[in-house]
């Protein structure tokens, strides 16, 4: 399969101005097209051509497709860069530079630069009018580059397999999403209506926050589509033979999650009754073989009907971690049609060898002739592996890590703001909760919690403000709390990197990194839990003590490639509206110095990777092999001065204070309780 025939699949693009894009998404902030680009746009006129492949319906709307030269301006607005990688891969080395090879694999099909377009094509109603009543009106980034890869209506043969890296909060869970439920949605128009439904596509997450996340977000999409999507509870079965769909189930547009766990058997059913099934690997791999043992000969049952296999934050799911449950369930995905996609804002170069290999070796084994294998594309969104520049970042030394508690609490107990004044520059102003706060481990953060659980006085809420959530708490605890910091009814949630990476809490105003992260991935991921949507004014703070210093410069060049990033944005904004002084938001101030990038010491491979598998070592769990030195090292650097014992002695005392102050006041504080009202 030529994924050049890729190029002349139109969308149908509409005259719509894609300059009418929200000012809050991520493509508003300068990257909408020139305006030269939108009036050729505009200015287009239906011209059908025959031999274009793959535009049955596209011409539809009257216009025809863009000119490769304005496709390219639409793409570098966008900053969009599509790759062929087969051919990338393929191209000798040893003639033209990789530079010159790049460009001479890069692709340039139709993008979708408005939703609209899809009107003009035989896509499901229901799912086009799901999207605008969720007010997604125009396509982001990820968006305009990645569905019309996917959106094939013409030669199912031609859908790629795709690896899109895009930022953070940048909408890839739509860009997945819409088109496996039109895909769903064709093959269900084109007459296969199977009187038994069957799982056809399986979207992978890494933790079950995220796959209750998707289930969400994929049941508002579904509303009235007549695909229907789950997720995946112990107990659930995949076999052939499944009962007929329960329609209430399916249609209910109810929230999951909050609710309903993973490991819930339900009561009247162990069969998936779903098209698309949302699952962690691990769970997927244990419903196929309560028995499987992560070793290379272990197998589970196979899944043919699978059609579409979705990573999403695919670099987790194949790092060494999660990599076994992973391979195991894309294994038994043996249709030879299968379509894999995968998903992250970071992907490294040797999670996409991987995941290429993979995708060669499972068609080898399934004897797909090379003439009949898919594209391979690969769809970067802006630069690789770096932050929002819509973010800010502080990077704060603290020196020990008494100093991060105090950091902490004045974080959480700003000083008043002070005006600028005999030449002193004003203090900054104090950072408003929500604040997501992320530890080493769960013991940090059951301690940091514990430390801090009294700091929110009773009037403002207390410590009903001031939550942790971790992997070791029942599945509907962390429902409650999710849910709850959600609704605003938390405003300080401790946690570990099991929320660092999808979780969609669209209000996070500030990320705290109280402990650094272990890798810089890690960094970019927690950071962006704010800025999401390309909301504006979102803070990540970063705590580091002296032991952490050999580790921080990694950290500090992706603040300061996402500080530069931002200047060349407001600069790209300045000059599209002429004047380069007329931008709205002034350049934040710099945190990284150039100084401090040459003065930070670079990390050895070795450092890297064993900070990567167990973190910073005085943070780690004392174990009981430890030397004496170990020992008191990892005592040193417990967070808050008192032991366990004394500790929950002092918060008893406190809890009871703070009870009976709450209800000798009134009884309704917490709602008085000043400025956050949720994310709602
Ligand atoms: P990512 O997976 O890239 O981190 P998400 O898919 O979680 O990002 O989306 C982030 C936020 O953006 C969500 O709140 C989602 O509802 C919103 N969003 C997605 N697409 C659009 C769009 N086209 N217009 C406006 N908001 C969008
Ligand atoms: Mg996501």
């Amino acid at each position: 399969m030529d994924a050049l025939r890729l190029l002349s699949r139109s969308t149908g693009l509409k005259t719509k101005n894609p300059k009418t894009l929200p000012q809050n998404l991520p493509s508003a902030s300068g990257h909408g097209p020139t305006e030269e680009v939108s009036d050729s746009l505009a200015s287009r006129k239906r011209k059908r051509d025959p031999d274009v492949i793959g535009d049955v319906t596209g011409n539809e709307n009257g216009v025809q497709p863009l000119s490769e030269a304005e496709v390219r301006q639409v793409q570098k607005k966008y900053r969009i860069k599509i790759v062929d990688l087969n051919r990338f891969r393929n191209s000798s080395e040893s003639s033209e530079s990789r530079k010159l090879q790049k460009e001479q694999s890069r692709l340039y099909p139709q993008p979708l630069t408005s939703f609209d377009q899809l009107r003009h094509r035989n896509v499901n109603k229901s799912l086009l009018r799901n999207i605008s009543t969720q007010a997604y009106l125009e396509p982001t980034e990820v968006q305009v580059g990645a569905i019309p890869l996917l959106f094939d209506d013409s030669d199912e043969a031609n859908e790629p397999n795709l690896l899109t890296i895009a930022p953070t909060g940048s909408g890839k869970t739509l860009a997945f999403l819409m088109p496996v439920i039109e895909k769903i949605s064709r093959s269900h128009r084109q007459g296969d209506q199977r009187s038994e439904r069957h799982v056809s596509a399986i979207v992978l997450a890494p933790t079950k926050e995220l796959v209750f996340q998707i289930v969400n977000e994929g049941r508002k999409l579904c509303l009235n589509t007549g695909v229907n999507i789950t997720a995946m509870r112990k107990g659930m079965r995949l076999h052939e033979g499944h009962a007929p769909m329960d329609k209430e189930e399916a249609e209910s547009g109810d929230d999951v999650g909050e609710d309903e766990e993973l490991d819930t058997v339900p009561e009247d059913s162990t069969i998936v009754k779903s098209d698309i099934l949302v699952s962690t690997p691990l769970s997927l791999v244990h419903a196929l073989d309560p028995s499987w043992k992560e070793d290379e000969s272990s197998h589970v049952q196979s899944l043919p009907n699978i059609e579409t296999l979705i990573f999403d934050e695919a670099d987790v799911l194949l790092d060494p971690l999660f990599r076994a449950q992973t391979l195991a369930v894309w294994s038994a995905c043996n249709s030879p049609s299968l379509r894999i996609s995968m998903w992250s804002a970071t992907i490294g170069s040797n999670i996409e060898e991987l995941a290429v290999q993979t995708i060669s070796e499972r068609q080898k084994v399934l004897k797909i002739r090379r003439s009949q294998r898919p594209p391979l594309l690969r769809t970067i969104i802006g630069l690789k592996d770096t932050s929002l520049p819509t973010i800010s970042h502080r990077l704060t030394y603290v020196a020990t890590e008494s100093g991060k508690l105090l950091g902490m609490r004045q974080l959480l107990h700003p000083s008043r703001p002070t005006p600028a004044k005999d030449g002193k520059e004003a203090s900054p102003a104090p950072l408003r909760p929500p604040f997501l706060v992320f530890t080493q481990t769960i013991d940090r953060a059951q301690s940091l919690h514990n430390e801090l659980r009294y700091d929110i006085p009773a009037p403002a809420g207390g410590s009903s403000r001031i939550a942790v959530l971790h992997s070791s708490l029942p599945d509907k605890v962390r429902s409650k709390i999710m849910q709850d910091f959600r609704l605003g009814k938390i405003w300080i949630l401790i946690t570990t990197d099991l929320l660092s990476r999808g979780v969609d809490f669209r209000g996070v105003n500030v990320v705290v990194n109280y402990d650094i992260p272990n890798t810089v991935a890690s960094y970019v991921h927690r950071a962006g839990r704010t800025g999401r949507a390309g909301r504006e004014g979102g803070v990540c703070v970063s705590f580091y003590t002296k032991e952490d210093i050999q580790y921080v410069k990694g950290i500090a060049n992706v603040i300061a490639a996402s500080e530069k990033a931002q200047i060349h944005s407001d600069s790209t904004a300045g000059a599209l509206n002429g004047n380069s002084t007329a931008v709205s938001n002034a350049p934040k101030a710099q945190e990284i110095q150039p100084w401090l990038l040459h003065a930070l010491p670079s990390v050895s491979k070795s450092a890297r990777k064993d900070l990567k598998q167990h973190g910073v070592q005085s943070r780690r769990a004392v174990r009981a092999d430890d030397d004496e030195k170990t020992k008191r090292l990892k005592r040193k650097a417990r967070i808050g001065t008192q032991s366990g014992y004394e500790k929950r002695e002092v918060n008893r005392k406190r809890g009871a204070i703070e009870h009976s102050q709450r209800t000798k006041e009134e009884p309704h504080a917490e709602t008085k309780a000043d400025e956050w009202e949720g994310f709602g």
